[in-house]
C-alpha cells in the first residue's frame, strides 16, 4: 500500500494525478458538474444521440422485450437477435460482407490485432495511434513497426526496408481522425502503399463513424477510399452515441475473429438494449436529421475555431471536431483547465502518457447539440486562460 500511495504522491507533484468527476445528468451541451452548471466541452457525444430520445426509446423498448442483460458470451447464449441485427445493419452500412460486435473499441482492437496476426508478420503502426491498437500490437505475436504520424513517405520507406526480408502477412493500421489531434489519417495514400505491398489496411474510426463524409460513414469516406479499406474498426460510444464497437470486413476475417479473438470469445455480450441503440443510431445517421446534424457540427466546429485561431493558437492540425489547443507542460495546462472550470467550462487537460512529453495541451470536442453563442463565449476564456492575465 505505501509504494502507491508513494507512487499517486509523486504523480501529485509533477501535476500528473489523475482523478474522476461526476456529471450529473446526461450528456447534453450543458450539464452539472458537481453542483455547478457548466458547458460541456469534452464529451464524444458529437452528433447527440447519447440522450436521443430515438436511441432511448429503442433502448427501453429492447429491454422490455429482451430483458437486460444477454446471459452469456457470443459463443454460448449469448447471441441475440439484435446483435445479429445490428452486426447485418453496419456490415451493409461499411459496403462489407460481414461485421462482429465488440463490447468495447479497447477490447476489439486489443483482440482483434492478436487474432489475426502470427509469428512473422509485421504491423506497420501510426505512432499516435490509440492505446488500445498499441495494446493490441503488444498482445500478439506480429513484429510492430511503428512508423511516424501521418508521414506516408517515411512508412513507404519502412516497408521498402522490410520487403527485403519479407515472410509474412502485413497489416497497416491508423486511426481514422486521431483521438488527441483531431486530424485526419491520409487514407488514400496508405491505401496506395498497401496496394503496392500487398498488405492490408485497417482503419480505427472510432471519432469518424457517423459524423464525417457526405453520408456519415466516416474518415474513409471523407478520403474517398471506402471501398479500399480492409477492416473497418470503429465504436459505438462516440458519434453514435451509445457503447461497444464493431470490426466490418470481409467474412473469413469475422470467422477468424469468432474463433481465436479473446475479448470477443470470453466476455458477456452487450445488453441487448445497447444493440438496438445503436441500430437506431444508424438510422438517424442515414437520415435527413443526420445531415442536418452533420452540418450543424460542421459550423458549431468553425465558430469555436475561429476566435481561437486569430489569437494564434497552435490546434495542432485538427480537421475536426476534435480540437486541440496545446499549452507545452502540465502545471500551466492543468491551471488554465482548472480556471475555465471555474469560469463555468468544462474541458480535459491532457498530460502525458496520453500525449508526448512538452505535448500537453487542452482538448475541447464540438458537439452539434452546442449553441454556437455559447462556443464563441468558451472560445474567447480559452485565449483569455491562455494569453491573458496570469497565463
Ligand atoms: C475511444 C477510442 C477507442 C476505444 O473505444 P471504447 O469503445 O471507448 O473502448 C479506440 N480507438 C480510438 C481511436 C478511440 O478514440
Amino acid at each position: 500500500m505505501e509504494r502507491w500511495q508513494q507512487q499517486l504522491e509523486a504523480l501529485e507533484q509533477a501535476q500528473m494525478r489523475r482523478a474522476l468527476r461526476c456529471v450529473d445528468g446526461p450528456q447534453s451541451a450543458e450539464v452539472t458538474l458537481e453542483g455547478a452548471q457548466v458547458l460541456l466541452l469534452c464529451s464524444n457525444n458529437y452528433l447527440g444521440l447519447a440522450d436521443h430520445p430515438a436511441l432511448i426509446e429503442a433502448a427501453c423498448d429492447a429491454t422490455r422485450r429482451y430483458g437486460v442483460g444477454s446471459g452469456a458470451s457470443r459463443l454460448v447464449s449469448g447471441s441475440m437477435t439484435l446483435h445479429h441485427r445490428f452486426e447485418e445493419r453496419i456490415a451493409a452500412f461499411k459496403g462489407t460482407e460481414s461485421a462482429l460486435l465488440f463490447n468495447s473499441g479497447f477490447a476489439a482492437n486489443s483482440g482483434i490485432l492478436p487474432a489475426l496476426l502470427e509469428e512473422g508478420d509485421v504491423i506497420f503502426s501510426d505512432g499516435l495511434n490509440h492505446a488500445s491498437i498499441i495494446d493490441g500490437c503488444r498482445l500478439g505475436a506480429a513484429r510492430t513497426v511503428v512508423y511516424p504520424h501521418n508521414d506516408v513517405a517515411a512508412l513507404e520507406a519502412l516497408m521498402e526496408e522490410e520487403a527485403k526480408k519479407r515472410r509474412g502477412r502485413w497489416l497497416i493500421v491508423s486511426d481514422g481522425v486521431f483521438s488527441m489531434d483531431g486530424d485526419v489519417a491520409p487514407l488514400a495514400e496508405l491505401v496506395r502503399l498497401k496496394e503496392r505491398f500487398e498488405a492490408l489496411l485497417m482503419v480505427d474510426d472510432a471519432h469518424g463513424t457517423g459524423v464525417l463524409g457526405a453520408t456519415g460513414r466516416g474518415s474513409a469516406e471523407l478520403c474517398g477510399c471506402l471501398d479500399q479499406v480492409d477492416l473497418h474498426m470503429g465504436t459505438l460510444g462516440k458519434g453514435l452515441g451509445g457503447a461497444g464497437a464493431y470490426l466490418a470486413a470481409p467474412q473469413v476475417v469475422i470467422d477468424t475473429l469468432i474463433n481465436r479473438c479473446r475479448p470477443f470469445i470470453f466476455s458477456t455480450s452487450l445488453p441487448p438494449a445497447v444493440a438496438a441503440a445503436a441500430i437506431a443510431a444508424l438510422d438517424i445517421v442515414a437520415s435527413d436529421e443526420g445531415a442536418r446534424l452533420r452540418a450543424q457540427l460542421q459550423e458549431n466546429r468553425a465558430r469555436f475555431v475561429a476566435p481561437l485561431q486569430a489569437a494564434g493558437l497552435d490546434l495542432a492540425g485538427s480537421v475536426t471536431q476534435i480540437v486541440p489547443i496545446l499549452t507545452g507542460e502540465p502545471k500551466p495546462t492543468m491551471q488554465a483547465a482548472a480556471r475555465l472550470l471555474t469560469d463555468g467550462i468544462f474541458l480535459s487537460g491532457i498530460r502525458p502518457p496520453t500525449v508526448a512529453p512538452g505535448r500537453c495541451r487542452l482538448r475541447a470536442t464540438v458537439m452539434a447539440t452546442h449553441d454556437p453563442k455559447r462556443l464563441e463565449w468558451a472560445a474567447q476564456l480559452i485565449v483569455a486562460a491562455l494569453q491573458g492575465e496570469g497565463a
